[in-house]
Order: structure tokens, then sequence, then C-alpha cells
């Protein structure tokens, strides 16, 4: 199995206590098995501090009992993992090593990325200079070979990717991508949405904006920003367009080969459009950069499925019936 990351992966660095949203706040930790063996023969004081500071998760899951103002209890005063002081990256377990990355399988192909819902990681992703492009660093056991629609997704993600590269305008781009994609799943899958431009209307403006009022709150500040929400702040004009060539390729690089399993491939790119939308919005309320505002709409809506479930029910009702 090939394992391919974006070439900005390389650039990443937490910035630990310099970040503004530590993500050992407010976050649950599931501990995986190894990791929690490991912890339970942990020696010493720490092994012991360890030990009293593992809990129950309400799924059943082996988790940190978050401390007060819910900060991870080995978060120290200035904001540094007190288990990597003690005995390097080798202490985390499998979720805090490896965020804010993620993967991505299909096939004999293995993608690794880094997610928005980080502050620096968000920065890196949408302050990207070039195209976005691939490496290979590595390989590992594993994998079956790619199917033939499969094969066929990466070649119609590489077109979608070309089409961003390329794109002179926002509507432009945001057009290519949405007609590139109805073709490819009436191509695979039979299917097409009913239209494939993205609507610019009142009706629009009000149902958008009560969508993203009902997702479920994930961050502080989050229902705040949502009281200055309205209907007339929905429809952004003349976006700037290197950042939001970033923000698509992220959003096209991250779910466009998900359709290989449920051949919603229209949806995914869906996704990403409107999110980039959101983003603006977000931005246009907040008065904060791109790259926050896009880490703050991550955060509300990549890690919570229930909230992603709700934009995909959206997305489909707007462009499928
Ligand atoms: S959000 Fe990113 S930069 Fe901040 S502590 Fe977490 S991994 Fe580091």
């Amino acid at each position: 199995m090939d394992i391919y990351v974006p070439d900005y992966y390389e650039n990443f660095r937490c910035i630990g206590g310099t970040c503004h949203d530590s993500c050992c706040i407010g976050w649950e930790i599931d501990i995986d098995k190894a990791s929690l063996e490991k912890y339970m023969k942990f020696p010493g004081a720490l092994g012991d501090e360890l030990r009293a500071n593992i809990t129950r998760s309400e799924d059943g899951s082996d988790c940190f009992a978050l401390g007060e103002n819910d900060r991870c209890p080995f978060l120290n005063e200035n904001n540094l993992c007190r288990l990597i002081i003690a005995g390097g990256e080798e202490m985390l377990c499998e979720i805090c090593s490896l965020h804010p990355r993620f993967r991505e399988w299909f096939g004999d192909r293995c993608e690794m990325g880094i997610g928005l819902c980080c502050e620096e990681a968000a920065r890196i992703i949408i302050g990207y200079d070039k195209p976005f492009g691939l490496h290979k660093i590595g390989s590992e056991e594993g994998g079956e070979a790619l199917s033939p629609a499969e094969k066929r997704l990466l070649e119609i993600r590489a077109e979608l990717f070309k089409a961003i590269n390329e794109a002179e305008s926002y509507a432009g781009m945001t057009e290519a991508l949405l007609r590139i994609s109805a073709q490819a799943e009436s191509e695979l899958t039979g299917n097409s949405p009913a239209r494939i431009t993205f609507p610019r209307d009142s009706a629009y403006a009000e149902k958008a904006v009560s969508l993203i009022t009902s997702l479920e709150p994930i961050n502080a500040g989050w229902e705040h920003l949502c009281q200055k929400l309205s209907p007339i702040n929905i429809i952004p004009e003349n976006k700037a367009l290197a950042g939001y060539k970033d923000l698509l390729s992220y959003y096209i690089f991250r779910y466009f080969m998900r359709s290989a399993s449920d051949g919603e491939i229209f949806l995914k790119t869906a996704l990403g459009v409107f999110s980039a939308e959101a983003v603006s919005l977000i931005m246009s309320i907040s008065g904060q950069s791109l790259a926050d505002s896009a880490c703050l709409w991550s955060k509300e809506t990549e890690y919570s499925l229930e909230n992603l479930e709700l934009i995909y029910d959206f997305l489909y009702e707007l462009y499928y019936t």
C-alpha cells in the first residue's frame, strides 16, 4: 500500500503553548487499547497519575477525565503536554499522536493529510502558495489493487484539482467543480442531481441560515456567532480567489474519494462548495481571517457526524429534489 500526503504536509509542527485553542481542551480523548495497556503498567508517580485520570466515556470507551475548564489533566499551565515532557511523543495515545492528521484508505492507497480543525494546520493549508499536489512518503503491507471505479474517481479528482488551479474567478471555479462532479456521478452511477448550480436567492439564504444555526454547538462562541447570522449576509460576493482555491482543494482531497464507497460523488463536491460559502460567511460576521474561519467551521462540522449528516441532508434536498 502506497502512502501519499499533500505537498504542505511536512510543514506542519504543533505550536503547543502558543496555540490559541489547544486541542487538549474541551475534547474527550479516547485511549486506544495498546496505549491503555501501556498506561496501566506504567511505573512511578506518573503511572499512578495516569491510572487515576482514566475514566469511561458515555459510549463505553476509555478516555482521560477532563479537569477544570475541560482541560486534559496532563496539560500544564503553559499549555504543554506533561506526558511528552516526561517521556517523549511515544507516551501519547494514538489519537493524540495523530491529531490533527487524518488518513483515508481506498484500495492499495492510503492518503494522509492535516485537518483544518487545528489553527496552525489551517494557516498552512490556506496560506499554501502553490497548486495542490501530492507526493508519496512510503509504503506498507496490505490493501487490494484499486478497482476500476476507484481509478476513474482518482482521474476525475485530478480534473477537479486542475479546474481549481486554472480557475480565474470564484464563481467559475465552483461552477466547474459542480459540473464535473455531476457528469462523473452520471457516468459511474447513472444518477444525477436535479440542478448543478449553486443557488443565490433569498429562499436558499433562509434555509442555509436555518441549517447553520441548527448545528449542535461544538465550540465555545459558536452560539454567539450564530446570533449575528442573518440571511442578508449569506450571499457573499467577490471572494479573493487564492485562499478559496486552497480551501476547496482541501475538501476535494479529504472527501471526494469517499464516494468510492457510497456513490455520492456530487454531494462530496457540494460539501466543499457549501463549506467555502459557510467559511466566507463566518469571516464576514466575525472579522477573523479565512484560515481562522475555516478552522472554526471545521471544528463545528468535521468531527461531528451528526452535524455532517445534517449538512449532507440539506445538500441532498437542495440539489436532488
Ligand atoms: S490545535 Fe494544532 S497547534 Fe494547537 S495544540 Fe493542537 S495540534 Fe498543536
